[in-house]
């Protein structure tokens, strides 16, 4: 992937084998009427970093091009200061109040904290939005049910951080398009190297560019990718016509919300390597997945490359390694980076194993190099737990496993190590019932 920095432009800079980072917070014009007319978009330039920067627009051309990819439409990217600021962004547009006094959105509940607390809080509690979680993402009719006229969009993480749960993207885009509304997607755990909801038929895609975007952990970043020409019922002709690009001259500018360049610098060093990386990544997790499925000590994995997992018939239709071939012709099915698992023995075996873990890192981070884990319901997903194991969004007694570059095997290890020590309860309860074998087993002999 070339990006939109080519051999041409890297003779305005000097050479520069790498984009430049323009640091500066504003640019300088040989004249009053250049000032002018830069400001006024009849010549090229940035003026005013708030406004756009030259690093930060390399960064926004080519998260375009990894999105847009092989997608029959034409897309355009925003970049932002994070994930959630690109959520924010994506999303409160829709739901202004000249549109209508009343607007409600519909989502499902998988998805991650800070955003099911956007929803709630900051758009429900604080703004009379009303919010309607379907009960089953999975059913259609779910979905169907609770939109109106007053829907302002669907929305939905796909996999979901972190249970991994996909939606059938498809079958979403279809009544969004039936309602006129969009469907917007939170596609970070997929990354583009391996699913691209715009080709699936969403409208509008986010980003955390601080997971497997960033992978080497230095800054934070989010994007929203949409399509062009956007079939919206009551929305503006200008947000429809080109949505990112509506962003960045409204409300990006207003609100401030804009990619730091250096940021954005070292996003580009980062995204270049994300196909690759996001390949090794996800065949690891698989073997990783599968070990820990084999284990007696494992209540359960979530994994949508595992057969058992709720979604892995989407996984299977929609999760395929970015030119590896298409579906049937040698294309290769990736299902990403991200699992969980529960260790038997509940929280506190949970608890232990996470604090066993040598090579694995104990961080609320994903999609880094370096593999990380976390209980997201103490971590990422404090707001959203629940109490019951097998029913709540978030069991309590989940471990979130992000497989970054190391060896499979030495992860395997780890794991078998740090879980080998953690089963206190379990241990216990298995040792009980091999006594009470061996004692039922006693009186034949
Ligand atoms: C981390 C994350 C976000 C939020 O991104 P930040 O860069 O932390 O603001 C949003 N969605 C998903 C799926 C995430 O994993």
């Amino acid at each position: 992937m070339r990006g939109s920095y080519d051999h041409e432009e890297a003779a305005h800079n000097a050479g520069s084998l790498s984009e430049p980072a323009y640091l500066a917070t504003a640019q300088h014009f040989d004249s009053a009427e250049t000032m002018r007319a830069t400001a006024a978009g009849e010549r090229e330039g940035w003026v005013y970093a708030r406004r756009g920067n030259p690093t930060v627009g390399y960064l926004e051309e080519t998260v375009a091009a990894l999105e847009g990819y092989q997608v029959d439409a034409e897309v355009s990217a925003a970049v932002t200061t994070t994930g959630m600021a690109a959520i924010t962004l994506a999303t409160m547009p829709f739901l202004s109040t000249a549109v209508g006094d009343k607007p409600n959105i519909v989502a499902s509940p998988a998805c991650y904290g800070s955003t099911v607390m956007v929803f709630d809080k900051r758009y429900g509690d604080e703004r009379g939005v009303s919010v309607r979680w379907v009960d089953d993402p999975l059913s259609i009719d779910s979905w169907e049910r609770y939109i109106d006229a007053d829907t302002r969009f669907l929305y939905a993480e796909s996999p979901s951080n972190p249970t991994v749960q996909l939606v059938d993207i498809p079958a979403l885009a279809a009544l969004a398009r039936r309602a006129r509304i969009p469907l917007i997607i939170d596609g970070t755990l997929a990354t583009p190297a391996l699913m691209r909801p715009l080709g699936l038929g969403a409208d509008i895609v986010v980003h955390s560019l601080t997971k497997a975007a960033g992978a080497s952990g230095r800054s934070m970043g989010g994007a929203v990718i949409a399509r062009r020409d956007l079939d919206l019922r009551g929305q503006p002709a200008e947000m429809c016509a080109d949505f990112a690009g509506y962003l960045r001259q409204g409300p990006m500018r207003d609100m401030g919300s804009v990619l730091s360049p250096f940021n954005a610098w070292t996003l580009l060093a980062d995204i270049r390597e994300l196909r690759a990386r996001v390949d090794t990544m996800s065949a690891s997790a698989l073997r990783v997945a599968e070990h820990l499925a084999g284990r007696g000590d494992v209540v359960e994995v979530f994994y949508p490359g595992l057969p058992g997992h709720r979604t892995h018939h989407l996984a299977k239709r929609d999760m395929w390694l970015v030119d590896s071939g298409g579906p049937g012709r040698g294309a290769v099915n990736r299902f990403g980076f991200l699992l969980g698992f529960r260790p038997a023995g509940g929280v506190p075996a949970a608890r232990r194993a996470m604090d066993r873990l040598g090579l694995v890192w104990r961080a609320n981070n994903l999609g880094q190099v370096k593999s990380t884990a976390t209980i997201p319901a103490i971590g990422t997903h404090l707001q959203v737990a629940g109490d019951d194991p097998g029913d709540a969004p978030v069991p309590p007694d989940m471990i979130r496993l992000s497989v970054g570059l190391e060896d499979a095997d030495d992860i395997i290890e780890d794991l078998d190590q740090a879980l080998a020590g953690s089963d206190v309860t379990g241990r216990r309860s298995t040792s009980a019932a091999g006594t009470v074998a061996g004692i039922a087993a006693d009186p034949a002999e």
